[in-house]
């Protein structure tokens, strides 16, 4: 029998995620926030994983991402659908309410849709994002999280306000993952479009992201998901054989000082002739932060690090009051970030750039686009 879910926005609010491959899901575990984190999990090990967890640890909040958009296109008849041993499956609104009971089954904190890659808005067809938000709105259930797996296309001006107009139709909270070859957000007009989104949507986490994830939290967002690997990070093209989302075998950390996930080949090369910069989290214990192999072992600590240092920065945030005050405090972050970047440079004598996802994050924020309620009511407004 499954737990009937009270509020779905309460889980959602203010939690940080990490979407782990479920065959790293026991190794992150024990960096979990219970009260502020939890996992998503990817990978055909995910569903089994996801029942051992809440079994064992029923106050962690785990739910499962099916990956279809890794492999398919949506299509506005078929929006749906999943990769099965016997071959693709097209879900129909029978097969989709299956689908999410099975994940429920297997214990996840609430469901999650798998909806196929939504491709960039060709010339006004908004049609596949509409059949999305359509064929979930007649979801009879309150357990959903529907997820749009978008191009990064969908934040650029001319194409946000649809976005903006078919998240706030959803009768479910909304979970987008912004798609792109390499970092989305170094893409023209995305990083204010995702800001306006944020700050548009109340209903709005950001998905498979990396440090966006605060900036879209700072800027209205209910929550995010990080992911743990590279590939993780951001949304990729669909193909027939990807996987869920490996680990490649060199270790990647975050540098929380530089905002920055740097491998650690490139940190040996600053720290060739000073002392290395070190991490006081409780899987570094103040070691240096260059001392990660590309031994198995090494590489899982290295992202059990970077878990750690994403829930530092995370219990920052959350305790900022939203609004005004978790900007500031991100902006805060970035100032920090860039006279670390200036600090390295002039300490190591090498060119350290303030990378360019950060340079848009210090610029200013803009507005939410109003409702089209409040379009009307300004229109209608006069002397009373
Ligand atoms: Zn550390």
């Amino acid at each position: 029998m499954r737990a009937e879910i009270e509020g779905i926005d309460e889980i959602l609010r203010d939690r940080l995620l990490i979407m782990v491959n479920g065959q790293l899901a026991i190794d992150m575990l024990p960096y979990i926030s219970a009260r502020t984190g939890g996992m998503v999990l990817t990978g055909a090990a995910a569903p089994v994983r996801c029942r051992e967890i809440r079994n064992a640890l029923p106050e962690t909040v785990v739910v499962i991402d099916h990956g279809s958009h890794t492999q398919q296109v949506a299509t506005a008849d078929a929006p749906f659908g999943l990769k099965t041993s016997y071959g693709w499956r097209e879900l129909d609104l029978a097969g989709l309410n299956g689908i999410l009971d099975g994940q429920r089954d297997n214990r996840a904190s609430y469901a999650v849709t798998p909806t196929c890659f939504i491709p960039a808005d060709q010339a006004g067809d908004m049609s596949v994002l509409k059949a999305v938000v359509r064929q979930a709105n007649l979801l009879r259930r309150q357990d959903t999280v529907v997820l749009l797996p978008c191009s990064w296309r969908w934040l650029r001006r001319s194409s946000l306000p649809h976005l903006i107009e078919q998240i706030r139709a959803c009768r479910h909270p909304v979970a987008l993952i912004v798609q792109a070859d390499g970092d989305p957000l170094e893409r023209a007009e995305a990083p204010e479009g995702l800001r306006q989104l944020c700050r548009s949507c109340p209903r709005l986490v950001l998905w498979r992201t990396d440090l966006a994830a605060f900036d879209a939290m700072a800027h209205g967002a209910q929550g995010a998901a990080v992911g743990a690997s590279a590939v993780l990070r951001h949304g990729v093209a669909p193909r027939p054989d990807n996987g869920g989302g490996g680990y490649k075998p060199f270790p990647v950390v975050l540098v929380r000082r530089l905002l920055r996930y740097h491998r650690v080949a490139t940190l040996e090369d600053w720290f060739a002739h000073i002392d290395p910069w070190t991490c006081d989290c409780v899987v570094c214990k103040g070691a240096a932060l260059t001392r990660f192999t590309d031994s198995e072992a090494d590489v899982i600590a290295a992202l059990q690090h970077t878990v750690c240092e994403l829930y530092g920065l995370h219990d920052e945030l959350d305790a900022t009051l939203p609004g005004d005050e978790r900007i500031g405090w991100w902006r805060q972050q970035l100032a920090d970030a860039w006279e670390y970047h200036r600090l390295l440079a002039s300490q190591t004598g090498t060119e350290v750039p303030f990378p360019k996802v950060l340079q848009a994050w210090h610029r200013a924020s803009p507005p939410a686009l109003p409702t089209a309620a409040e379009h009307r009511s300004q229109d209608q407004s006069g002397p009373s």
